[in-house]
């Protein structure tokens, strides 16, 4: 059976193409337990969207998770996620550190992904085929999660925590 526990601490590697909802799950978090790759984007260059600051964001992205996960402090990492060598290198760093692995697999359907880069800025709105690309390496990754070394996997729609948690913020 799937295990879908959630411990803390642990170590919670979102994947998911871009608009399948990942940083609505990870508002379930509290702010400073996420590390959104987008966010160190801004940080090293202003554009949350700006690509070419992608190897500078990871690193600065990296840094951030090896200090929280030294301190054992509960870690969401908010990025697609969808390559198994990113995926590799986030397990390597939490085994260094001790601390468990959770897969969080946004499931969205690819049209609702494609869908919703309609309404975002442009420096934000990514292409239709790298959306469906991202989406397709998210299914196929799926079934491998656990041999890939992930102590848990879950998926976001089995989960009751974006209602319950969310709820308030819509009262
Ligand atoms: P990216 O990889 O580009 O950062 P993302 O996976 O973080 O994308 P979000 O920004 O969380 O995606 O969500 C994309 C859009 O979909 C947002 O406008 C959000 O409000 C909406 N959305 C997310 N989850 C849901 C949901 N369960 N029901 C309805 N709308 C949702
Ligand atoms: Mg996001």
């Amino acid at each position: 059976p799937v295990d879908t526990t959630i411990p803390d601490p642990s170590l919670v590697v979102l994947i998911g193409a871009a608009g399948s909802g990942k940083s609505t799950w990870a508002r379930t978090w509290a702010a400073t337990q996420v590390l959104e790759l987008d966010r160190f984007r801004a940080l090293v260059s202003d554009d949350a969207g700006c690509q070419e600051a992608t190897e500078d964001a990871v690193f600065a992205l990296q840094a951030v998770l090896e200090a929280r996960l030294a301190r054992r402090k509960m870690t969401v990492v908010d990025a697609t996620n969808c390559e198994q060598a990113v995926r590799a290198s986030l397990i390597s760093t939490a085994r260094h550190h001790g601390v468990p692995t959770v897969a969080l697999v946004v499931p969205t359907p690819a049209s609702v992904c494609v869908e919703r880069q309609k309404g975002r800025p442009a420096n934000r709105r990514v292409p239709e085929r790298a959306v469906l690309a991202q989406h397709a390496a998210m299914v196929a990754a799926w079934p491998g999660l656990p041999a890939e070394g992930f102590d848990h996997v879950v998926i976001a729609e089995n989960l009751h925590r974006l209602q319950a948690l969310l709820r308030p913020l819509s009262d």
